[in-house]
């Protein structure tokens, strides 16, 4: 049997003498700020135990990770009227695109790009004030994680602001085609909050557990829609890498532009990796690396 916890000790190693590890996002500057030498990775087992290596307890932006947990929370609450908003198709093009929007009449791809992600933070919006909305999100990780010490960073959160100048370009898109129910700056302003929600590896792990088992995942979300949102992350969770990702590792993802990836291996482990430094495609360069790695030494693949 493969020793998990020295295995996870290997990876950060070489992970942390990489010498070409990407290109930390600059577009949000206060993400601009971080070392890219960081390296961190925890994996949460099915059998309640857990293990990490590298900096696995510091806190990251976990940015797009979090659109994870609002699809789970819109899903729970609107059901499948959700889709009409939304698609469920991979979109094949960047995190931040908007010529697909208008091609398609305001109607994203998907939940995990942005178009997509802004549209389900929308419908969660609707008859609540963004700091309800926070709070829920918060509350659903928190309890996921089984862990209070999950918080927001204002910081990154009002410079995403201050620059997220596409992300209203989609939102007014949206808008302009009936497919925004609130003013624009409200569901941007909670949609940039989400983002910044900072956690550590070992505190993101924990909070996937519950797209780990269906059944297990039964306490927050149904079963059924358990295994929906992971065929959605196999899919759709790197924008236009997320084939690329599914061919080399084999199980769901979702990255953030942060250098978060959270991965799950059904009925196995939820797995958190985090290395600041971007591949062309926006998701964490090293982080799929190291998932690679680790997937193909444990023989974890929803391929068999
Ligand atoms: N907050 C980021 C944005 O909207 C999220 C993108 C990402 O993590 O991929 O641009």
């Amino acid at each position: 049997m493969t020793d998990l916890a020295a295995l996870l000790q290997d990876i950060a190693g070489q992970m942390r003498s990489a010498e070409d590890r990407g290109k930390v996002a600059d577009y949000i500057p206060q993400l601009a700020r971080v070392d890219p030498g960081k390296f961190g990775i925890a994996v949460a087992l099915a059998d309640g135990t857990t293990h990490h290596a590298g900096d696995a307890l510091e806190p990251f932006s976990i940015q797009s990770i979090s659109k994870v947990f609002t699809l789970a929370i819109a899903l729970g609450r609107l059901g499948d009227s959700l889709w009409n908003r939304v698609g469920r198709e991979p979109s094949g093009l960047a995190f931040n695109s908007i010529v697909q929007l208008e091609y398609e009449q305001g109607r994203p791809r998907n939940p995990f790009i942005n178009a997509g992600a802004i549209a389900v933070t929308d419908a969660i919006l609707s008859g609540h004030q963004p700091r309800e909305v926070l709070g829920e999100i918060l509350h659903f990780i928190r309890v996921a994680a089984d862990d209070p010490d999950i918080h927001i960073d204002e910081a990154v959160a009002r410079s995403e602001q201050a620059t997220g100048h596409r992300n209203f370009a989609l939102a007014h898109f949206m808008a302009a085609a009936g497919n925004l129910r609130n003013a624009p700056d409200l569901t941007l302003g909670t949609y940039f909050h989400q983002c910044a929600i900072r956690m550590t590896c070992m505190q993101l792990a924990r909070a996937g557990r519950f797209l780990m088992t269906a059944a297990g995942g039964a306490r927050m979300v149904s079963a059924d829609r358990v295994r929906r949102i992971n065929a959605l992350m196999l899919t759709c969770g790197h924008y236009d890498g997320s084939g690329e990702f599914a061919y080399r590792v084999g199980l769901p993802g979702k990255s953030g532009v942060g250098g978060g990836i959270l991965v799950i291996a059904p009925g196995r482990a939820s797995i958190a990796v985090w290395s600041p430094g971007l591949n062309a495609q926006g998701n964490s360069k090293l982080g799929r690396e190291a998932v690679e790695l680790l997937a193909r030494k444990m023989g974890w693949s929803v391929f068999g």
